[in-house]
């Protein structure tokens, strides 16, 4: 348990959430900040700060169990669609550092939208990165 975390805190049932599935390596609750209706977050009972920071094997128990649950949540508010969503840093607007799946069901017009300003990858730059990440990978296994 990390001090002061508040997921650490409702993974431990010391602060109170609208629960809608528990493991034993795994919470799932109703974001208390919903940007629209059905909005849940999926968080380990451990913690770890983001995807940065977690071990393979836990987020892939995690995220084994994201189909059942985004399923649930879209057929509960009737959404076609869904995003699942893990921020991580606070560039990428994450401010609670305890790793979480956002699961936000979407349906056209809702009111929510994800800015998204597309560019346009060109091939030097696109076999670059490509190469660049690919060395990044291997020297960090
Ligand atoms: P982040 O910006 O870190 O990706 O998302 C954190 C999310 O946690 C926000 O959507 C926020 O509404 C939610 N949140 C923060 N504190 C609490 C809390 O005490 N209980 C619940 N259920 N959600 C919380
Ligand atoms: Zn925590």
């Amino acid at each position: 348990m990390e001090e002061g975390c508040i997921f650490c805190k409702i993974a431990a049932g010391a602060v109170p959430c609208f629960k809608i599935y528990e493991d034993d390596l795994m919470v799932s609750f109703l974001d208390i900040g919903p940007v629209v209706l059905g909005h849940t977050l999926v968080i380990p009972k451990k913690h770890y700060r983001n995807v940065l920071d977690v071990p393979a094997e836990v987020i892939s128990s995690i995220s084994g169990r994201l189909p059942m649950l985004a399923r649930a949540v879209i057929s509960v508010v009737q959404a076609p669609a869904c995003h699942v969503l893990l921020n991580s840093g606070v560039e990428a607007m994450q401010s609670v550092h305890h790793l979480h799946y956002h699961i936000i069901p979407r349906k056209y017009g809702d009111g929510f939208g994800v800015p998204w300003p597309a560019g346009q990858l060109d091939a030097g730059t696109g076999r670059q990165m490509a190469a660049e990440i690919t060395a990044a990978m291997h020297q960090s296994h």
